[in-house]
């Protein structure tokens, strides 16, 4: 292989370069992005900027100096248009095209923006360092704000604006908050914890309507109620970034479809919140939006890119975080939505946990606020535990938990 490719400029770009480097491939390395900030890091966007803690400069994930170390000829403010897979070429916007021997496709997600909101000024989105900045710079005017959507990033902006004191409302359709990583019982200790603080919920209720000439005045629910409101941030779920890739003859559905190996196309690899790879564990094709996802599935691919012979599977176990109110919340493998949930107590009420059970073997594990419970869930994920041996080796005696289905 003489040039590797890689578009997308973040987390996981900037992780397959980094371990072909590692792996010992010494020839052309090119690191395509279209935004204007060098690879950064996107967690601390809805934390520590958010809440003034952090300049953005503190999000750069590495030093100018160590792109040129390491060769990675960073490109920025190059977005890709197209792909042709017959003739090995990436086209960039500004015409330019990009020949490679090897691809890795990483161009991340983007925000659900739903048409019907409209334009209105006062409505924001969070997903890159400009939006973060500006999110930031409208709640120092101190707005009043609706959250759309108690997903991870709404919980975290609705925490992060509680604690600057502003008056803080979440919507969300669903009945309790993070419905997809977790279940009603543990969820719904979020939605305690949110009111507690002081956020104003309305769960089971949809936003409508935004109401405002030219900016955000009021926002109406679908159960026919209104909400004043100056700032909107809607936290609706992102969508893969595959434009660029519509007449590649790539198999796109909800993320590249790749096999296990990352790979979508001959030398062709995706990695990230854009891949859907194929996951033997779930036997379904995955695309996951998590930090330690990107990272895991860009080291898999530099692997399968330079030893074809051993290529290596993706299974790894899904992990996520997430920071609200000065409390963690951790969840190892991935629920489903009828998994029967089991919470777990502690005498530290600042702690829970949540067992989730599919079938015969546990799915999942939740913690808040207690890392050792995790590690210890993980660990049984991993060997596959029956559901009836896991709680008991993590319960002590199983009898401290209460089941909810
Ligand atoms: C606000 C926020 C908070 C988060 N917090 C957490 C957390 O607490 N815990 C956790 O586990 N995960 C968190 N995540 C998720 C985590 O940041 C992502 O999973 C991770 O960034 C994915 O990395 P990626 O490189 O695949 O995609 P991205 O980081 O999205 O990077 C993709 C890059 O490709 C660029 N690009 C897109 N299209 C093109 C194109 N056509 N040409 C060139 N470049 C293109 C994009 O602009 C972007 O720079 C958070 C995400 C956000 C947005």
């Amino acid at each position: 292989l003489r040039k590797i490719v890689i578009v997308g400029a973040s987390l996981a770009g900037l992780t397959a370069a980094e371990k072909l480097r590692e792996l010992g491939y010494d020839d052309v390395l090119r690191l395509i992005g279209d935004e204007d900030l060098a690879p950064y890091d996107r967690p601390p966007l809805s934390k520590e900027i958010l809440r003034g803690d952090w300049g953005i400069e503190r999000t750069l994930l590495r030093t100018p100096d160590h792109y040129r170390d390491l060769a990675i000829d960073l490109q920025l403010k190059a977005g890709a248009s197209a792909l042709d897979l017959d003739r090995r070429l990436v086209t960039l916007q500004s015409g330019e095209t990009v020949d490679y021997d090897a691809l890795v496709i990483a161009t991340g997600a983007s925000p659900k923006r739903p048409a019907f909101l409209g334009g209105k000024k006062g409505i924001f989105y969070l997903r890159s360092a400009a939006e973060s900045v500006a999110l930031r710079q409208a709640l120092s005017a101190r707005p009043r704000i609706v959250v759309v959507g108690a997903g991870f990033i709404g919980m975290e902006v609705a925490s992060a604006a509680r604690e600057m004191g502003l008056d803080v409302t979440l919507v969300e359709s669903q009945s309790y908050p993070l419905c997809r990583a977790i279940g009603p019982a543990f969820g719904s200790r979020f939605a305690e914890m949110l009111e507690a603080a002081g956020v104003k919920t309305r769960f089971g209720a949809g936003v409508e309507r935004v109401q405002g000439r030219g900016s955000v005045e009021a926002v109406e629910l679908s159960d026919g109620s209104r909400i004043d409101a100056d700032l909107l941030l809607v936290s609706v779920g992102s969508a893969p970034n595959m434009e660029w890739l519509r007449s590649s003859g790539l198999q796109l559905n909800n993320g590249v479809i790749c096999n296990e190996h990352c790979q979508a196309a001959e030398n062709v690899y995706a990695v990230g919140d854009v891949a859907s790879p194929f996951d033997k564990r779930l036997r379904s094709h995955c695309r996951s939006e998590h930090w330690t996802n990107a990272i895991e599935q860009a080291k898999i691919a530099a692997a399968n890119i330079l030893d074809e012979q051993q290529q290596t599977s993706f299974a790894v176990l899904p992990y996520v975080w997430s920071d609200q109110f000065s409390n963690k919340l951790q969840i190892v493998g991935s629920k489903k939505s009828d998994d029967a949930e089991l919470i777990i107590h502690d005498k530290n009420p600042r702690r829970l946990a949540a067992l989730y059970r599919s079938g015969n073997t546990i799915s999942a594990v939740a913690t808040l606020n207690w890392p050792a419970f995790l590690a210890r869930g993980r660990a049984m994920l991993r060997e596959n535990t029956v559901w009836h041996a896991a709680v008991e080796a993590l319960t002590g005696n199983g009898s401290n938990g209460s089941l909810q289905v």
